[in-house]
C-alpha cells in the first residue's frame, strides 16, 4: 500500500473552545516535492495557545487558516526526498509545516537544528519560539535592571518557566503565578524562582504582595483577566509591562472586560508594551546562541509535555492548554 499523510483541515469555524468537529482528519495521498523542493517527515508539532485564534475569521497579526487548508502549526521533522541544495536527506529542520505527518517545503523560514545538543521536541519549545518569545519580550521588551522584582503569569509553561529563569540569570527577583501546588513547587524547586504564587487558592492580592515586598517592577503577561488586573495593582512607579498573551480569554464567546485597575498605568507612569516574537525574526540567530548556550550550561530548564495519539489526537490536545492540562510545553507527537 503507498504511504499517506495524515492531515487536520478546517473544516468550520468554533465558538468557544475547539471541537473535533471543526477539523477534518483524513489520509491523503504522499505530497512530492517539486524543484527546489523538499519533504519533511513530522515527528512532533508544537500545540501553542495562539492556534485558538489562527482560526477565528478576524484581523490579526497573520491571516486565519482558511477552511479546507491544513491547520497551521510549527513542527519539526526530517528532512527527506530533497530537490533543494540547501536541505539534505536527514536533516532535523523545524518550520510552519501544519498539523499533518508530511509536508512539502521550498526551505522559507525552514531553519536546521542540532539534535546532538537537544532532541527534537526542544527546538519548538524552550530553544525555539516559545523560548525567543521569552527572551525578545524579556530582554528587549520589559528590559529589567538587576535587583527589580520580575512577576511571569502561567510561570510553568513554556514561555513563563523560561522568562523567570533569564530573569534570575540578569539578577532579578522572579516571581511566578501558576495554578495548583505541584506546579508552584515545580516553579520555586526546580526552575529556581524566588517564589510562586498559586492563583486557584486563596487571596490572590495578599499571597502575591507577600512574594513581591518591595513591589512589582515587570509584569511578564501571559494569561490576562483577574490575574492581570491583580498584577497592576501591585506595580511600581516607571514598571514595565510585557503584554505577551492573554489565554484566559482566547475561548470567550463573550465581550471580556477591560482590566479594572487600568488606573495604575496612568498613576504610576506604566510602560505597558504588546508584541509578538516575529517582530525580532532577524534577531533569532542571537537569541537561539544565548538560550542555547544557558541551557548547555545548565541554567535554563526545560520541560516538554508530550502527548501520543497522533493527528486524531487534534485537537483534543491542543484543549489541554486552555484547560491548565499541560505542565510544561506541549508537544503532539506524530
Ligand atoms: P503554557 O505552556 O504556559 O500553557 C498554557 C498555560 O496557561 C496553562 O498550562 C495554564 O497554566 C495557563 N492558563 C490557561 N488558562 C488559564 C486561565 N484561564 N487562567 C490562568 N491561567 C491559565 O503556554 P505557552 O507558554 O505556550 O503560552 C503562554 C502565553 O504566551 C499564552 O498567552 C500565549 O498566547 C503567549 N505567547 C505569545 C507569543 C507572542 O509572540 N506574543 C508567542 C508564544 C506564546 P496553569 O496550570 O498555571 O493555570
Amino acid at each position: 500500500m503507498a504511504e499517506t499523510n495524515r492531515t487536520a483541515r478546517l473544516s468550520s469555524r468554533p465558538t468557544g473552545m475547539l471541537q473535533r468537529d471543526n477539523f477534518e482528519i483524513a489520509s491523503e495521498e504522499l505530497p512530492e516535492p517539486g524543484d527546489g523542493e523538499f519533504r519533511v517527515r513530522i515527528s512532533h508539532i508544537s500545540l501553542d495557545p495562539a492556534m485558538r485564534g489562527w482560526v477565528n475569521d478576524a484581523k490579526s497579526y497573520v491571516p486565519p487558516v482558511g477552511i479546507g487548508e491544513v491547520m497551521r502549526a510549527i513542527a519539526v521533522g526530517t528532512v527527506e526526498a530533497s530537490r533543494n541544495s540547501k536541505f539534505a536527506d536527514g536533516d532535523t529542520v523545524t518550520g510552519l509545516f501544519g498539523v499533518q505527518e508530511y509536508a512539502v517545503s521550498d526551505g522559507s523560514g525552514v531553519i536546521k537544528v542540532d539534535t546532538s545538543k537537544a532532541p527534537p521536541e526542544r527546538w519548538i519549545g524552550g530553544l525555539g519560539m516559545p523560548g525567543m518569545t521569552a527572551y525578545f519580550g524579556l530582554t528587549e521588551i520589559a528590559v529589567p535592571n538587576e535587583g527589580e522584582t520580575v512577576v511571569v503569569s502561567a510561570a510553568s509553561g513554556a514561555v513563563g518557566s523560561i522568562v523567570g529563569q533569564i530573569a534570575r540569570i540578569k539578577g532579578c527577583r522572579a516571581v511566578g503565578i501558576a495554578g495548583g501546588a505541584e506546579k508552584c513547587a515545580y516553579v520555586t524547586d526546580e526552575l529556581g524562582f524566588d517564589a510562586c504564587v498559586d492563583y486557584k487558592a486563596d487571596d490572590l492580592r495578599g499571597q502575591l504582595s507577600a512574594a513581591c515586598p518591595d513591589g512589582i517592577d515587570v509584569l511578564f503577561e501571559n494569561v490576562g483577566g483577574e490575574i492581570h488586573d491583580t498584577c497592576l495593582s501591585l506595580m511600581n512607579f516607571r514598571g514595565r509591562v510585557a503584554i505577551c498573551g492573554m489565554i484566559s480569554a482566547y475561548n470567550a464567546t463573550e465581550p471580556v472586560p477591560g482590566p479594572y485597575n487600568y488606573r495604575s498605568i496612568l498613576v504610576n507612569r506604566l510602560n505597558v508594551r504588546g508584541f509578538i516574537v516575529f517582530d525580532f525574526i532577524s534577531q533569532y540567530p542571537q537569541a537561539a546562541k544565548q538560550l542555547g548556550e544557558w541551557h548547555g550550561a545548565g541554567k535554563l530548564k526545560i520541560r516538554e509535555d508530550v502527548r501520543e495519539g497522533g493527528i486524531d489526537a487534534f485537537p483534543d490536545v491542543l484543549n489541554l492548554l486552555y484547560t491548565s492540562g499541560n505542565f510544561g510545553k506541549l508537544v503532539l507527537k506524530v
